[in-house]
């Protein structure tokens, strides 16, 4: 029975905050906070409707330390679930340093002015966090957080080593929009036009955005078009894994959305330069991700699903030789809307957000430090995927990929 306090109140918030609402055994006490109440004011009425429990709801910019300070105090929460932005995952640790309470988030730190998706500004925690006696985990969402938990499952159940890794992440849903991004417009198209990196021979490997292009066939989508490019969670898997030759990962983009990309990069609206326009400063990408349709007015008309797991071949740990397995989740957009009215990348990250506090408030998954999700028991974790909308299902494949 722990009170939370959960900060954003975008699509995986109302989806995690719903899912915690109908844990009420483990979540007894919800307080929400984000930068525009009225967005708080807004998950509270749905989880009211569809669940009966009342969550509490604040405004915060989370950016501003001391603010965030009081508010934690007056709360009294066991943990801080952090589903703003990246750009607060800094102010909100130390915030939590402050209070002594402990951190949860699922996207690492980047500054505003640099798309660097690493993990050395948050990993510095670590011996404040350890020195305070309190537990952060960073990255318990699907990808970064289901696809490390996936891979240090079959690590612990079906292989000894993983000598190649691959992450395939696969969005089969429609929305009826000619260019729309499934989150937050601005980190979305972040991530997708930095260089692709991915691990090879003990360093990571940069190669051109959008340069490698495969088409698979994803088991209740089809074949689709999927991009190799550069996910946060392969430098914690290199870390934790270090005896991988090789991590990739990617994710399938349609014909149409690569077009408009390619035209809104070659005008240099994705651009993070600030530029000059009627005597004030404007981020070009910041201005795109105003005037693109809001990720959470996309769930009622999108329709599909996810595929989103990891093929790894390594040494079996029965002894059997190089065995390759395929592990993945399929969550379809109309359930998860029926559900928690939010479509399945928000509901993806939002359930492994909510699974992430359970692990964390029930002392499951415990420690003093800043800890990445591949440093924990995989299992219970597993267990609660099953249980709480993200079922998972695991194969034995033919052979490494080839591609
Ligand atoms: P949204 O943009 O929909 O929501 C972000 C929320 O954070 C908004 O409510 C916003 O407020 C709030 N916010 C922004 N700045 C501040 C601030 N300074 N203080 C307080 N609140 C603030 O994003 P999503 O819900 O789509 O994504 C949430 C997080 O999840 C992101 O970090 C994203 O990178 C991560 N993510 C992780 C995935 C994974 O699999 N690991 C997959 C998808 C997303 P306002 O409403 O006023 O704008």
């Amino acid at each position: 029975m722990a009170k939370v306090l959960v900060i954003g109140a975008g699509g995986v918030s109302s989806v995690c905050v719903h899912k915690m609402a109908m844990n009420a055994g483990i979540f007894s006490d919800i307080h929400l906070a984000s930068r525009t109440k009225s967005k708080c004011d807004a998950i509270a009425a749905s989880v009211q409707e569809r669940t009966g429990v009342e969550i509490s709801t604040y405004e915060i910019d989370a950016e501003e330390v001391p603010a965030m300070v009081n508010l934690i105090r007056k709360i009294g929460p066991k943990l801080v679930v952090n589903l703003a932005l990246p750009y607060q995952d800094l102010p909100i640790m130390d915030a939590c340093l402050e209070a002594g309470v402990d951190y949860l988030d699922t996207a690492n730190y980047e500054p505003k002015d640099e798309a660097k998706f690493e993990y050395h500004w948050q990993w510095a925690y670590q011996d404040r966090f350890k020195d305070a006696g309190l537990t952060a985990l960073l990255g318990s969402g699907f990808d970064p957080g289901v696809t490390s938990v996936f891979t240090m499952w079959l690590k612990k159940h079906k292989l000894k080593t993983i000598r190649q890794l691959d992450i395939l992440d696969c969005n089969g849903g429609d929305h009826g929009q000619a260019f729309a991004t499934n989150f937050n417009p601005e980190i979305n198209i972040r991530e997708v036009t930095a260089p692709a990196r991915h691990w090879e021979g003990g360093e990571f490997v940069e190669t051109p955005a959008m340069g490698k292009k495969v088409e698979f066939d994803f088991e209740e989508v089809g074949p689709k078009n999927m991009y190799m490019m550069y996910h946060e969670e392969l430098e914690s898997l290199a870390k934790f894994v270090p005896e991988l030759e090789r991590a990739r990962f990617w994710m399938t983009f349609g014909d149409e959305y690569i077009k408009h990309l390619t035209v809104l990069q070659n005008v240099g609206m994705t651009s993070i330069e600030p530029v000059k326009y009627q005597g004030r400063e404007i981020i070009p990408l910041q201005f795109l991700a105003a005037v693109l349709p809001k990720p959470e007015t996309l769930g009622e008309t999108t329709k599909g699903k996810t595929n989103i797991g990891v093929i790894a071949t390594g040494e079996a740990l029965d002894g059997s030789g190089e065995k390759t397995f395929y592990i993945n989740n399929i969550c379809s957009h109309e359930a998860a809307y029926e559900e928690t009215g939010n479509q399945a990348v928000s509901y993806t990250t939002g359930v492994p957000a909510m699974i992430g506090s359970a692990m964390m408030v029930q002392g499951i998954w415990d420690g003093d430090g800043v800890f990445n999700m591949e440093q924990f028991d995989p299992d219970p974790f597993m267990e609660m995927l099953n249980q709480h909308g993200l079922p998972w299902n695991v194969k034995e494949l033919d052979g490494p990929v080839g591609f």
